[in-house]
């Protein structure tokens, strides 16, 4: 999976390669497709959700450029597999995911795979994590007709944010850094996300 799907594109981030041979991403999609866990592609994780395509994870990881003393706040936990390659490389991860069921069970598993350097609320992700700001990196896996302010205001200044900006067919992957008063931003490429439904995010 790494040489082919991730490295091949272009990936070449000592750290994100890392922590991609180190997590058994098999581990994070139901047994009936464990057999599919390391293909190119998305899979369903219940709840009409989505665990992220490998290479798209490797790209956003990798347009954070973290740092091993990093905090970071993560929206759309999901299946929690990108909380764990997060976990890998940052000191602190802060994950949010409004749907109650998938926290629980990312939730035990990243804590029996030993990440005790993660933490996971059930909430509206758009509001951000007020009480744990500011972030130097947030990741936002779930697809935002905008970038929620609040999460541009948790950001630290020299922070940077990944999100899925657009439409709710297809989206531009934004990678956005914040420069005191400024936001430059950039587009990484057109992917396809779940919704981010919340208050500053779609309608339910
Ligand atoms: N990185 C995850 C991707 C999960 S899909 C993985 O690879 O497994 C996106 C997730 O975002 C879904 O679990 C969905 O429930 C969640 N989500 C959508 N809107 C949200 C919101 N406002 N706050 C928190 N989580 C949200």
């Amino acid at each position: 999976m790494v040489d082919v799907q991730i490295v091949s594109r272009g990936i070449d981030d000592e750290a994100t390669l890392n922590a991609f041979l180190s997590v058994p991403r098999h581990l994070f999609v139901e047994e009936a497709l464990r057999g599919q866990a390391y293909n190119d592609y998305p899979l369903p994780i219940g709840e009409e959700q989505t665990i992220s395509q490998p290479y798209i994870v490797a790209l956003m990881t990798q347009s954070l450029n973290l740092m091993s003393g990093d905090r970071v706040l993560e929206i759309g936990t999901g299946s929690g597999y990108q909380t764990a390659i997060l976990a890998e490389i940052a000191k602190e991860v802060f994950s949010v995911e409004r749907i109650e069921e998938l926290a629980k069970k990312a939730d035990e598993l990243l804590q029996r795979l030993g990440y005790n350097n993660v933490r996971i609320r059930v909430d509206d992700g758009t509001h951000g994590w007020m009480e744990q700001c500011p972030f130097d990196a947030i990741i936002v896996a779930a697809a935002s007709p905008d970038i929620p302010g609040a999460l541009i205001d948790q950001l630290r200044d020299g922070g940077r944010l990944v999100i899925p900006v657009g439409g709710r067919s297809s989206q531009e992957l934004v990678r956005a850094m914040k420069k005191g008063h400024e936001i430059v931003r950039r587009n990484l490429g057109s992917c396809r996300f779940v919704k981010l439904i919340g208050e500053f995010g779609w309608m339910d």
